[in-house]
């Protein structure tokens, strides 16, 4: 036997509480009487249509609460009926509160995926566009209000991405051309039930930056493997004569020697350029003496000019502060272009002045010349308007890259005015703040500065 339900202690209670008021009503008219027995059932009567109507009552109070439910106007009633309003009361706070919990919960991680560097599109089962940060809008050419829900490749036409989207997996992420020079790299993410995750990175600077890196690895072989196989073939040429004339002999080594300096000369300008184009290596700056650099500089060029040009000199009096190593470096490869790259009995005038306050050294040939559409481009490395002519004359391809960065460094620029057939002019412009007074004592001038 179980304990017995309230309720029905309730209704007992009820029931008891019924009959002992018919009794005493009962009683009240005459007992055994008929107006006993009337008063008894009108009491009787009253009493069950009195709990009836309470209970309708609180039933159409219910009922008109719950098609609004709200937590401010819980009805103020006491008993089971009070419980029952206490408890639903609860309830829908509960509720509210963890629906509040949940958008905000949703509105961090658009807020997440909106800040996102790279896009983010979400698609359906059927590759359907659900939802997509501004990144990948920009990213697509797509507006997510306008776009929401179409398929992603009636939008995106790029046969690729549909190959892709259909693929059985997404371990590898797809480069995409588009038709502007854009690359982007897309990685599908599966999740959830077949919906996908579209991650999208610009990778067109990287792109870029790898293809540099290809063409210079390239060119750096093939510049070592042209003198390593000629010196290769007098090796073996030597190896396999038994007796060799001695002046092929003496000949054999002199070129031998010429690739060899080749070799070394690329390999110091390499270096020199990874010097320079790192970025911690600091510019160890020191006082210049230029008119005595430059000297020194024209006396070398006209050794390699061995008298078959006309070199020309105008020094201002004025120092620089700079790297010697590297302003060295830059000034030397212009002057022996210059002597390299025009025919025996032309002019080459190199000059120190300065021009609007600010220091220039300008090496003026009256060569070949250079035609205009590469101009722009002497300064890569390894760009050469004449391959034969550079290699010829000792060329490494990489001087004009090394003179720019040497520029770059010191905050100056290379400015290149050419023509072709009547010559060249390249200008070293460097900042006012670097120049110096000329002086005799190292020791007694301090540097002037711009703040
Ligand atoms: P290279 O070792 O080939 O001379 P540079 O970087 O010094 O390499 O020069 C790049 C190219 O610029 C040269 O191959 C040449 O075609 C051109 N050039 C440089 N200086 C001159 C000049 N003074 N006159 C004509 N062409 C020049």
């Amino acid at each position: 036997m179980g304990v017995m339900p309230a309720w029905t202690a309730r209704l007992a209670l009820h029931a008891l509480a019924a009959t002992a008021g018919a009794v005493i009503v009962g009683f009240v008219g005459g007992w055994g009487e008929v107006r006993g027995w009337v008063m008894a059932s009108v009491f009787l009567l009253v009493y069950l249509l009195v709990a009836l109507g309470r209970l309708l009552r609180e039933r159409d109070r219910l009922a008109d609460w719950a098609m609004k439910p709200s937590a401010d106007d819980v009805p103020d009633v006491g008993g089971r009926w009070g419980d029952i309003y206490a408890r639903l009361y609860r309830l829908i706070r509960e509720q509210s509160r963890s629906r509040a919990g949940l958008s905000h919960a949703l509105w961090r991680f658009r807020q997440a995926g909106e800040a996102m560097p790279d896009g983010v599109l979400v698609l359906d089962a059927g590759n359907r566009i659900e939802w997509m940060n501004p990144v990948a809008e920009e990213h697509f050419g797509l507006g997510i209000k306008r776009d929401r829900e179409q398929a992603l490749t009636n939008l995106v036409r790029h046969p690729s991405l549909a190959a892709y989207l259909a693929a059985p997996t997404y371990a590898e992420p797809l480069l995409l051309r588009g038709e502007t020079d854009r690359i982007l790299s897309i990685q599908l993410v599966p999740y959830g039930d077949n919906e996908k995750l579209l991650l999208s990175r610009d990778v067109t600077r990287w792109e870029r930056l790898e293809a540099v890196r290809r063409d210079f690895i390239a060119n750096v072989s093939h510049e070592l493997r042209t003198p390593l196989t000629v010196m290769k073939g007098f090796l073996e040429t030597l190896t396999d004569a038994d007796r060799m004339d001695e002046k092929v002999y003496r000949r054999s080594l002199a070129l031998m020697t010429d690739q060899a300096e080749r070799m070394q000369r690329l390999v110091e300008d390499l270096l020199m350029l990874s010097r320079l184009e790192d970025s911690r290596s600091l510019l160890r700056e020191e006082p210049l003496d230029i008119p005595a650099l430059l000297a020194a500089i024209v006396q070398e060029a006209q050794s390699i000019s061995q008298g078959q040009h006309r070199l020309t000199t105008d020094f201002a009096p004025v120092w620089l502060l700079a790297s010697r190593e590297e302003v060295r470096s830059a000034f030397t490869n212009l002057v022996t272009n210059a002597v390299r790259y025009t025919p025996p009995g032309g002019e080459i005038a190199v000059t120190w002045a300065l021009e609007d306050g600010d220091p220039v050294m300008r090496v003026q040939d009256n060569g070949e010349g250079i035609a205009p559409e590469h101009i722009p481009r002497l300064t890569e490395r390894f760009y050469r308007v004449d391959r034969g002519r550079s290699r010829a004359s000792g060329g490494t391809g990489l001087g004009l890259a090394i003179v720019k960065h040497v520029l770059q460094r010191h905050q100056g620029r290379l400015v290149i005015e050419s023509e072709v057939g009547r010559g060249s002019t390249f200008s070293c412009k460097f900042p006012s703040a670097r120049r110096l007074p000329a002086r005799t004592e190292a020791a007694d001038v301090t540097p002037i500065r711009a703040a």
